[in-house]
């Protein structure tokens, strides 16, 4: 036999046993576990993308929890601004509408906050608007502006004009108030037949009367939440928001707060930074029926 001549089989064992020499220290523990090897480390990866899959979903829907408890906190706070106005005043509700700063730096009226249409830019901007007392007879019971702002608002002020430059500037208010509570500009702007109330001495059935409500970004103007009862138009004057996953958030004059869900895809054009229209037609909008429902009632006819 040639003396370089080792067996196959003989070669093989002395390979297995190598191997086991190499994997084994003397106490018989695997030196393997000293680091990973790649498949120890893709299984932990995974492990690690599974856990990333289930937690954060989780995590994001606490996050807008959290963001729709802020909204309702804020607007249980102008709720009670609303209601202690009432209190100081003789019993009469806040004054609500719209009205824009003349020429002359002066205030037509001192609505619970100023602002006017889209082409009132300042109003979207400033908070003197909110939180001066010549401006703003909300300004003697908040002081401070993130309370008239939704944490789900992330809108921009964009200018009205061609060629519709968009500021770095976030829009100011995200709430507005009911336009048939307080309203203190021409009534003629309102559906007529309806209840307009002026004291809270009025309020029918408060449980059932919205007082403010989160505005669509994009049709957020007047201080009052305009709405058209149906004699005057089948659409939405303001739409409301829903940002909170499809929903809309309203506190009710009883001082009760609603999370409630739109169910019609009209109620729900997405944010996209240019003026939603004030007179687009949408018959049969189970949404804007359900507003209708909380908004006011008919002005009994005299017997
Ligand atoms: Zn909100
Ligand atoms: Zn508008």
């Amino acid at each position: 036999m040639h003396s370089g001549y080792v067996d196959p089989l003989l070669k093989s064992q002395a390979m297995q046993l190598t191997k086991s020499v190499k994997l084994n220290d003397p106490c018989g523990q695997r030196l393997s576990s000293v680091g990973f090897t790649s498949t120890e480390l893709l299984a932990v990866m995974a492990m690690i993308a599974i856990l990333a899959g289930l937690l954060l979903p989780v995590l994001a829907r606490a996050k807008s929890q959290a963001r729709r408890v802020q909204c309702i906190n804020n607007q249980r706070q102008l709720f009670l601004a609303w209601a202690l106005y009432a209190d100081d005043h003789d019993d009469r509700l806040v004054p609500n509408g719209h009205a824009p700063v003349t020429a002359f730096g002066q205030l037509c009226i001192k609505l619970w906050v100023t602002g006017d249409s889209h082409f009132f830019a300042p109003a979207f901007t400033n908070e003197d608007f909110l939180l001066d007392p010549h401006l703003a007879a909300f300004a003697s019971y908040l002081q401070s502006a993130a309370t008239f702002k939704c944490p789900e608002d992330r809108s921009l002020y964009r200018d009205p004009f061609p060629p519709f430059i968009e500021s770095t500037r976030a829009k100011i208010r995200s709430y507005s108030l009911n336009c048939f509570l307080g309203w203190a500009v021409d009534p003629k702007e309102l559906t007529p037949n309806y209840e307009v109330f002026l004291k809270t001495s009025d309020l029918v059935s408060p449980a059932k009367l919205f007082t403010f409500q989160d505005v669509h970004p994009d049709s957020i103007c007047y201080p009052a939440f305009m709405v058209y009862m149906p004699e005057k138009m089948e659409g939405f004057f303001h739409y409301p928001s829903s940002l909170h996953n499809r929903c809309g958030i309203l506190t009710f004059a009883d001082g009760h707060a609603e999370t409630h869900k739109w169910t019609d895809p009209r109620t729900m054009p997405p944010v996209s930074g240019s003026v939603l229209m004030h007179w687009d037609t949408e018959p049969d909008n189970a949404d804007l029926t359900w507003i209708r429902a909380r908004t006011t009632c008919r002005t009994p006819t005299p017997p």
